[in-house]
């Protein structure tokens, strides 16, 4: 054990790094050696480290692999209409997880990853779809936002960032990463202004459409360990992103007049079919997409390349934005009845009212986005007072509630006045 014998008398250091204790250095001493607080804590970080790296080489699970029909089928629970939507993306998903399952069998044939496009306006379900799935399949999943990415280097979020977040979700497992989803929104935003290549840097556009590609098309990325590195000698994580599945969105706002131009030019014939095509709805033509479309908006080639499954979701009627108050399994107004079962009252809507939410929902123009925002509105008078009434039964909004002109219709409950009369008699 080492000693220090420089004032005379003598004083035990570090065994590893030779320091002295102090006042804030506690020196922790056995039979054979001493250790300080310092070491201590550098030891605990190694060890947690190496435990890191050791779920690190687990192997990855193999993936219990629903079939086409029974992933639509789960999809339908939660999400309404959008039925080439769930289709497609039920083959896409079920395609891509049995590549990965069989990646390990190595017969030559390599199955290409099939990331997918969803295009269509904001609030129509592109999210959910995402989401949805990668509930269903139980693999991590995250949402990253095209615009507040940036290139390497520049101020902004790095791509690698979003790796950085599905290894959080994955709980620090890079196995279980490694098979994840990300959903990628308004991925039409860093479209390049000019469908030709920019000669100077486009820093908003094509330069983050090339980091995406990176990690779309299968990269090694190297991220920071859990926590961050704490001493250089800790090693980075590398996530492989071949197996990961992108889904990427937007509103391609404007992509109906580049298909509208292209079948325009492409018809030959009398005019009349020229017209009739003419009337199609701009989440008609979405349908319509083509490779050369999404070019022409302003992705880049390779980028076009990694998203070769592409469909479109419409715009949700008053009949779609009525169903998905009413009938998905968390469907928006069966969570105001549980909340209200929670206080032992009944909760039921007018249809009429039901009707007035879905037309204030269609004027705010974002889909069912705005379902959230019109109940809340309509429903925070009653929210506010009915915890403090313990003589409530029922609570029933009608389309005056919705409008805010009226307050909820309350039925009180019935007293037992049995005992009172007993009394009186
Ligand atoms: P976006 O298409 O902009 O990604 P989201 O998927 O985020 O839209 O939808 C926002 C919210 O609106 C969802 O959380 C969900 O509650 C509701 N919603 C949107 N579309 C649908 C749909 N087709 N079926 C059921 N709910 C939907």
């Amino acid at each position: 054990m080492e000693k220090d014998t420089k004032d005379g008398t003598e004083r035990e250091r570090c065994s590893f790094c030779g320091r002295l204790p102090s006042k804030n250095q506690r020196l922790f001493t056995g039979t054979q050696a001493s250790i300080c607080e310092t070491c201590v804590a550098a030891c605990s970080d190694m060890m947690a480290s190496e435990s890191e790296e050791e779920k690190e080489t687990t192997p990855p699970p193999t993936l219990p692999l629903p079939k086409p029909t029974e992933i639509k089928a789960f999809l339908d629970q939660y999400i309404v209409g959008q039925e080439h939507a769930k289709r497609t993306v039920a083959v896409a998903v079920y395609n891509h997880y049995k590549r990965v399952n069989l990646a390990s069998s190595d017969d030559g044939v390599e199955l290409e990853k099939s990331n997918i496009l969803l295009i269509g306006p904001t609030g129509t379900g592109k999210t959910l779809i995402a989401q949805t799935l990668a509930r269903m399949l139980s693999v991590p999943f995250t949402i990253a936002d095209a615009t507040v990415l940036t290139e390497a280097g520049y101020v902004g979020e790095d791509v690698e960032n979003i790796l950085v977040r599905l290894y959080q979700a994955a709980n620090y497992d890079r196995a279980r990463a490694e098979q994840g989803i990300i959903y990628i929104d308004e991925i039409d935003k860093i479209a390049r202004k000019d469908a030709n290549p920019s000669i100077t840097r486009d820093v908003s556009g094509e330069g983050v459409q090339q980091g995406l590609l990176k990690i779309l098309e299968g990269a090694v990325a190297n991220i920071p360990p859990k926590g961050g590195r704490k001493h250089p000698e800790q090693a980075f994580v590398k996530i492989d992103t071949r197996n990961i599945l992108f889904i990427c969105g937007g509103a391609f706002d404007g992509l109906d007049r580049i298909i509208q131009r292209r079948i325009g030019q492409s018809a030959v014939g009398f005019s009349t079919t020229r017209r009739s095509r003419s009337r199609e709805t701009a989440g008609e033509l979405f349908g319509r997409t083509v490779p050369a479309d999404l070019l022409s908006f302003g992705l880049i080639p390779e980028l076009v390349g990694r998203l070769p499954v592409v469909s479109a979701l419409t715009d949700l009627t008053a009949e779609a934005l009525r169903e998905i108050l009413l009938k998905p399994k968390n469907a928006l107004l069966r969570q105001y009845q549980k909340m209200f079962a929670m206080e032992g009252v009944a909760l039921e809507f007018d249809d009429d009212a039901i009707s007035r939410v879905v037309e204030l929902a269609l004027e705010r123009e974002v889909g069912a986005r705005s379902l959230r925002a019109v109940m809340e509105k309509a429903m925070l008078d009653i929210m506010y007072r009915l915890p403090v009434r313990e003589d409530v039964a029922a609570v029933r909004i009608t389309k005056a509630v919705i409008n805010g002109t009226e307050e909820a219709v309350l039925t009180l409950k019935e007293i037992d006045d049995t005992h009172l009369k007993s009394e009186s008699a």
